[in-house]
């Protein structure tokens, strides 16, 4: 079993290209924003609870991000392994999935993890993140200058309306960078620690972001 893990700040390009990296490895694409976004729309127990936090760009507490990853984690289809965007982003998220993995490994056999960090300068996030448009339907980002939609105001994958995340507006926009400094560069520093960290240059047109990616993503595999 293989786990892999994609780590980068907001506005990296996680989202587009895990999407990509998990389909063309025929795993489940596990992101704890989209996961979240899902339960905010549906009104659930845990969109109630994240949603404060989500609103000011802060984290969710790891209890309930934690809960909520476990319960779709365990489904049948990431038995052989999946890919984890947007997870782990505090040290006690990471080290609960070790201890997960751990558990996990002693059930069925040795799994690895590998950890790829997208790496891309803060003034070039914040241009993303402006013009970043999300849609309702599909929960695909499109961008109003780099990927311009075909039709204004609908997305070109399935037709539904593009809007602006409310965390994408440029005042929370600094809040999340200043949270990823503060608490996600310690897990980028727990995986390097370990060995289990490549770093990637994301601050390039996105196919040969990915390309680099599968590289890595193999690497793991040798
Ligand atoms: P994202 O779509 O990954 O940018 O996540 C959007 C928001 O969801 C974040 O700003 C957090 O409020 C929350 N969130 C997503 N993943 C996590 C996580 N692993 N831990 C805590 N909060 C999270």
């Amino acid at each position: 079993m293989a786990v892999l893990v994609l780590m980068g700040p907001p506005g990296a390009g996680k989202g587009t290209q895990a999407e990509r990296l998990a389909a063309e490895l025929e795993i489940p694409h596990l992101s704890t924003g989209d996961l979240l976004r899902e339960h905010l729309a549906r009104g659930t127990e845990v969109g109630e609870r994240a949603r404060s936090f989500m609103e000011r760009g802060e984290l969710v507490p790891d209890a309930v991000v934690l809960e909520m990853l476990r319960e779709r984690a365990t489904r049948p289809d990431c038995q052989e392994g999946f890919l984890l965007d947007g997870f782990p982003r505090t040290l006690e998220q990471a080290r609960a999935l070790e201890a997960e993995l751990t558990r996990r490994a002693g059930e069925r056999g040795p799994i690895s993890l590998r950890a790829i960090e997208l790496r891309v300068p803060d003034e070039v996030l914040v241009r993303r993140l402006a013009g970043r448009r999300t849609c309702r339907g599909c929960g695909r980002a499109q961008h109003l200058e780099f990927s311009p939609p075909r039709v204004p105001g609908r997305c070109d994958r399935c037709g539904g309306e593009l809007y602006q995340r409310d965390d994408d507006r440029s005042e929370v926009v600094q809040e999340r960078l200043a949270v990823y400094r503060r608490q996600t560069r310690p897990v980028e520093r727990y995986y390097r620690e370990r060995e289990a960290l490549v770093e990637i240059d994301g601050d390039r047109p996105p196919d040969e972001v990915f390309a680099a990616l599968q590289r890595a993503a193999r690497d793991k595999a040798a």
